[in-house]
């Protein structure tokens, strides 16, 4: 198999990005939303968004026989917003939910159920009732999960879709925790193992209302070569199953998300369409227009568009190492802190009015405000010298990043902000979610409960 890496995006809307960023931390400090008062802030660029909605859409359109029907549900985890999935949605991306609130997330923000995708290993029976009740698709994750079903849709008629996860072991990628399609993965029935799929076989047999089948077996790490053999296993799966059963019963492949994102450069590659063409060549009955599709991007829509930028507040040197003390670490960059050789970020300097930085490279640490050592969102990096007042920023966080708190020392939730360039060098803002309050971290820590432990007492002690 041929790695197709993609490189067609030619840099220039590489350098039109970065040029909306540079401009949208600018205007963020003039305009007060970054300043000693507000020392971290996320940003989200709604061009760059609706430009990566648009390609996704695009690279699809190429490759599927026309009148398709394809549903790009966004990963709701990857970035859990509410006015960004209003925007995908304006944009013709529905909403892939894997939780409560997630689904509530996405009817908030006006998806409709036909446009709305659950997922997760663990849903309720009470969470698959409600989503059969209003039409919303749902894969299934286990046989046990399936036995629900059944008894669900028995009791009451359904338009929701309804399929089965699969797992074609197809084997993992360089991260561990974000590798779906491992032999021992707890995702979907394992089709490797034995007797697993005769069993499913047997199970669309059983089903005629099972009519979509769904692998998502790559994300952050797994080559795109491993994840186009998983798809290429999910087809041949419902192949199988409808030859078995003599008529086109799996109508529509769910085929997951996972394209990764390269966050050691600006440039986006690969890009979907170098997927959507690896698809097509691979996997070309998937395209020719006997099966629907759904895809379940998340973090390659969203991470490129997100800037978490902190003031910088203190600087300092230890050991001949120069640090600089922010106000972004483990709260808004979890993963990049507690395993920053899986989740390196860029960072990029600016000064106290900032713009960019320039001048000579200073290897330095860009540390957090969290009380454990290894809070840092970037170690030994060569970066113009940060001083006291400048911004550090994280680049590439709009998914899986500032929009997923990590409540360590009681940190606030920073303010996020939308930005669209506005006339000549301006920039518009608006508000995604508002900094969380003091008075509201007390409350959701307890307050209104503060003495009900030293008022709980055991029956008979005094
Ligand atoms: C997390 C997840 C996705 C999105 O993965 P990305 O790597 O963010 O694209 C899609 N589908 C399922 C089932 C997931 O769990």
């Amino acid at each position: 198999m041929e790695q197709d890496t993609g490189k067609e995006d030619t840099g220039k809307e590489a350098r039109e990005r970065a040029a909306r960023r540079d401009a949208a931390v600018r205007a963020a400090v003039e305009q007060g939303l970054l300043g000693p008062d507000a020392a971290l802030v996320g940003l989200l660029d709604v061009t760059g968004i609706r430009e990566s909605a648009a390609a996704l859409r695009a690279a699809f359109d190429a490759v599927t026989a026309p009148g398709t029907p394809v549903l790009h549900a966004f990963a709701v985890k990857a970035t859990p917003l509410v006015p960004v999935l209003r925007l995908l949605h304006e944009e013709g991306i529905g909403a892939e939910a894997a939780s409560p609130g997630e689904l509530a997330l996405a009817r908030a923000a006006g998806l409709p159920p036909e446009r709305t995708v659950l997922d997760s290993p663990a849903k309720t029976t009470a969470e698959l009732r409600e989503a059969l009740a209003s039409g919303i698709a749902v894969n299934a994750d286990n046989p046990q999960e399936l036995r629900r079903l059944d008894a669900l849709v028995a009791s009451a008629p359904t338009r929701s879709a309804l399929g089965l996860r699969v797992n074609p072991q197809v084997g993992g990628g360089s991260i561990g925790a974000t590798s779906t399609a491992t032999r021992t993965s707890k995702f979907g029935v394992a089709l490797r193992d034995d007797g697993a799929r005769s069993w499913v076989v047997r199970a669309y047999a059983d089903r005629p209302w099972l009519t979509r089948l769904h692998a998502h077996t790559g994300s952050q790490g797994v080559p795109l070569p491993l994840m186009a053999r998983g798809v290429a296993e999910a087809y041949a799966l419902a192949e199988e199953i409808n030859a078995h059963v003599g008529r086109p019963q799996v109508d529509t492949l769910d085929i997951g998300g996972g394209l990764p994102v390269d966050f050691t450069a600006e440039t986006t590659a690969p890009t979907y369409a170098a997927y959507a063409r690896l698809l097509a060549g691979e996997v070309p009955g998937l395209f020719d227009g006997r099966y629907g599709l759904v895809t379940e991007f998340g973090r390659s829509l969203l991470a490129r568009h997100g800037t978490v930028v902190a003031r910088v507040e203190y600087t300092k040197s230890a050991g001949g190492r120069r640090i600089a003390v922010t106000h972004a670490g483990v709260q808004v960059a979890t993963r990049t802190v507690y395993a920053p050789g899986a989740w390196p970020l860029r960072i990029a300097a600016y000064d106290g009015r900032g713009r960019r930085k320039t001048g000579p490279e200073v290897v330095q640490d860009v540390a957090g405000p969290a009380c454990f050592s290894g809070d840092l969102l970037a170690e030994a990096r060569a970066l113009p010298l940060l001083e006291q007042g400048d911004y550090a920023a994280a680049l590439d966080t709009g998914a899986y990043c500032f929009a997923h708190h990590y409540a360590y020392n009681s940190l606030a939730r920073p303010a996020v902000h939308g930005f669209t360039p506005d006339g000549p060098a301006g920039v518009a803002f608006a508000t995604v979610r508002a900094a969380q309050t003091t008075a509201e971290l007390v409350a959701e820590s307890g307050a209104a409960h503060a003495s009900s432990l030293t008022t709980l007492r055991a029956p008979g002690s005094r």
